[in-house]
Parts: C-alpha cells; structure tokens; sequence
C-alpha cells in the first residue's frame, strides 16, 4: 500500500484542522491522497498550484432548513445539503440522498468522490451531492411530497442544466425524482428537462438509468476477472441491500451466468441457495415498499437471518450495494477465507480501510466504488445528452453505450496502474486517472 510523502502528509493534516469531525470525509480524502504521490513527483505545478489543496475545498457548501407538515398536521423540521465540490469539467452533478444519518461529512465524502468518479466517465460533469437527514422510512406518499417540495422551495435557486443537477442515491429513487422536478418547474416556470436526472421515461427520463449503476457494477467485475482470464459464468455471489443498485446487478450478474444467492436490509439478510428469486425481490422492494424478510414468507426453502452478516455468507464474488463502510476487516478476512476473488463495489466506500487492505494484500480483484458503480452517473450524463438533443435512445443502445463506458473506465484505470507500478491496483488506477484531468482542466483554467 502507497504511503504519504512529506508534502501529503502536511495537506491531509490541514484537511483534518478544517473539516473537524468529518470522519467519512477524511476517509475519502486520505485514500485519494495515497495514490498522488507519484503524480506529484511527475508535475511540480500542481503542488505550487496547490490543487490538490482546492480540490478538497468544496467550492460552496449550501446548509438550509426542510420545514414540512406531517399528515397529524404537525411541523417537522429536517436539514438540507447540497455540496457543489468541483465544476472543472462541467456542471455539479450526483445525487440526493434522504437517510436519517446524512450529515455534512457524508455529503462532502460522496461529493469529493463524484469528483473523481465522473471525470472517470469521460462526461463532461462536475462532481456535487446532497440531501437530507430526512427519514422516508414509514412515511406516507403525501408527506414525501411535502417534504420534496419544501426542499426544493430552497436548492431550486441553486440548480440549472448548465449549473448544478441532481439524481437519487439512498432514500431517493424514480418517484422523489418526480416530486422535485413538479416543484422545480412549478417555481420556475421552466420545462428544464435537464436539471434532474433519473426522471420518468414519459417526462425525459432515459432507458436503462434505472439498471445503470447495477448493470455497470456487473461489467466492471466482469472485466477485471477477464484480466485473469475468468468469467462471471458459475460463480456465487452475495450482493448487500436490497435497492436499486443491488437488485440491478443481481439481474445482471445472474445475466452473465453468475448465481446470486444473498442479499440484505438494515434489518437482516436473505439466503436463497438457489439463488435469489428476483422478480420477487423486484415485487416486495420496488413495488410494495416492503422489507426484505417478507421474501421467506414466498419461499420457505430461503433462510431469513435477522441482524445477520450477509459477509460470512461463502462466495467467490462480493458486491457490497447498501452503504459506506458496511464491509471491515474483519468481514474481508472471512470472505477471503471463503474463496473471494473478486469484489465490485456498488455502494460508495462501503469497504472500510482495513478491508481494502485486506483484499490488496490477498490478490483479491478489487474494484472500487468510484469506478465500478461509476455507471450510474454515466447514464445520468446519457440522460442530459438526450434532454439535451431533444432525442430518446432505445434501451439496446443506451446499454451499448453503458457497457462500452464501463469497458473504458476499467481499461484506463488497469493501464494507469500499471504505468504507475501496480498492475491490477484499481484503487491507484481510478484515482490517478480521475485526478489527472480534473487537475489539469484547473491548471487550465487559472486560480478560480
Ligand atoms: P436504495 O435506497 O435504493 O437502497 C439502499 C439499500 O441499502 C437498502 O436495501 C437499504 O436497506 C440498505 N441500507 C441503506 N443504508 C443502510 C445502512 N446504514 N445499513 C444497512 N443497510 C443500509 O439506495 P441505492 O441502491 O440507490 O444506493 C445504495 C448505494 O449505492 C449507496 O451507497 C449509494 O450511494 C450508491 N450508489 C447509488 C447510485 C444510484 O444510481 N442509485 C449510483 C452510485 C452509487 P434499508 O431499506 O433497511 O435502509
């Protein structure tokens, strides 16, 4: 594993000073920072430029009360975000995230990671995030109108095709992208197709944005195993969560010839060793709004493991697909011990330090968050460009442009890791490669 040089070390420090009690943050600025050492030694400029300093100072940082009326008609009262980090290589852009637990460290993680992760995509996007500690857990429809609504009432001022544009992450799928574009247009009187993504498909949303991030994720693991001259075809898998990232690489993973036999909620993992009954899934999450246990009630042969750790289940391939440091060192000890060889990361940092660690040092092929689900946010960029030309592709042709976008982020990050020395690191390849262009796009563009 990269250590710090001296310079590094004194700029991760200053970050630790400005941003105090920003753990999730840190983590992500430090594991950047570990690849640029070399980087660094290559191109003076950007160190007397001090980008890499810029680059972890947000450009604005939007903090704004969520006040809402519940259906009782009493007042509640939520925090938004939204975290514009870098608009070097075109507008804002990434997702809002409605969880009890979004704080400002959370949302300045996944912004300085979009940062990277969208330059990967070889779109013209900037990186953004942002969201709400609202809870949608046990609301009704009406309260997730309200609660859109009000939030919008103040990011509208913020947003713009060409300025800032958000999708959905945790908490925010199809329908809260519905309600936000409602009050979008409504206060500005604009049909701006392109300020939102993730849209329906009869009011601008494009094809194949709902499976992107899943489907992408399943390409990437795909292509690092071709490197080792191995397939998806007959492997088990275990796949975290059970939202719109998990169930869409479940369908492509078991597309592709893989078996995946679990998945998982914040309440407990289901174990179908036959593997998962998607259209199931499919019925309880996307259209009851139901929990994950409810799939043993259908299928008695399936075990419900209440409070479970989906991680002790064997496989040879991991996609972790719920949230930020789900999968320790300890999760990545006994994964490795059950015959692991891959794992693609679908969720954002859901692997903790410790567990990267792990994986590296066992030869594991580990792809990382912000190029193995990077197809989301490239989907999102397809969606602006068809907005954009007033044009709607077919869902065949959208996934080519899918697969051919996650082809290109994994060939640039294996040849980068190994003109770096580290052949087969794609932790080193995704951050060099994604730091390289937005670097030089602010060289470019002076002191801004
Ligand atoms: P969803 O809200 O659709 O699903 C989230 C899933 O993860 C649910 O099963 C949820 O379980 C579980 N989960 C969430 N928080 C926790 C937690 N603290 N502990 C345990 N389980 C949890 O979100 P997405 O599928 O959209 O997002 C999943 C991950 O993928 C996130 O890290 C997100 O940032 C990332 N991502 C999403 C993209 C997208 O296009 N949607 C793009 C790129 C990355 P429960 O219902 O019990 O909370």
């Amino acid at each position: 594993m990269p250590q710090f040089n001296e310079k590094l070390s004194e700029i991760y420090e200053e970050v630790l000073k400005r941003n105090a009690g920003e753990g999730e943050f840190h983590q992500a600025v430090h594991e950047v920072l570990e690849s640029l050492g070399p980087v660094l030694a290559k191109r003076p400029e950007f160190v007397h430029g001090k980008i890499i300093q810029r680059i972890c100072e947000p450009e604005r940082q939007i903090i704004f009360r969520v006040p809402w009326l519940d259906d009782k008609g009493d007042v509640q009262i939520n925090r938004g975000f939204r975290v514009e980090f870098n608009s070097s290589l075109g507008p804002y852009k990434g997702g809002l995230r409605f969880h009890p637990s979004v704080n400002l460290g959370i949302i300045k993680f996944l912004g300085f990671e979009q940062i990277f992760k969208n330059s990967l995509t070889g779109m013209p996007i900037g990186g953004g995030k942002g969201g709400s500690d609202f809870d949608p857990k046990g609301r009704s429809e009406n309260e997730i109108m309200r609660f859109c609504q009000s939030f919008m009432t103040e990011l509208y001022r913020h947003l713009g095709e060409y300025t800032d544009v958000p999708a959905g992450d945790i908490g925010v799928g199809g329908r809260e992208i519905g309600f936000l574009f409602g009050q979008y247009k409504r206060i500005t009187n604009r049909y701006e197709s392109g300020v939102l993504t993730g849209k329906g498909l009869s009011w601008g949303g494009s094809l194949v944005r709902t499976e992107a991030t899943g489907y992408g994720c399943a390409y990437f693991v795909r292509e690092m195993l071709k490197t080792r001259k191995d397939s998806i075809e007959g492997k088990t898998c275990v796949v975290s969560g059970s939202g719109n990232v998990a169930i869409y690489t479940i369908e492509k993973i078991t597309e592709l010839g893989g078996t995946c036999v679990a998945c998982s909620d914040s309440n407990g993992v289901i174990y179908d060793g036959k593997g998962l009954d998607l259209d199931l899934i499919k019925k309880i999450k996307e259209v009851d709004r139901g929990r994950i246990a409810e799939y043993a009630e259908h299928h008695k042969h399936a075990k419900y493991i209440a409070g479970g750790n989906i991680w002790e289940i064997p496989c040879e391939v991991a996609l972790p697909s719920a949230t930020q440091n789900e999968l320790n060192g300890k999760d990545a000890r006994a994964l490795v011990k059950n015959g692991c060889i891959a794992v693609g990361e679908g969720a954002n940092m859901p692997t903790t330090p410790e567990g990267v660690k792990v994986f590296q040092e066992s030869g594991v092929a580990y792809g990382p968050s912000k190029a193995a689900n990077a197809g989301g946010v490239a989907t999102s960029a397809l969606e602006m460009q068809q907005n954009a030309s007033r044009d709607s592709w077919s869902f065949e042709f959208t996934e080519q442009k899918l697969e051919q976008i996650m082809m290109g982020i994994h060939q640039a990050c294996y040849e980068t890791s190994e003109e770096y020395g580290a052949p087969g690191n794609y932790v080193m390849g995704a951050n060099i490669t994604g730091f390289m262009k937005v670097a030089n796009a602010m060289v470019a563009h002076g002191l801004i």
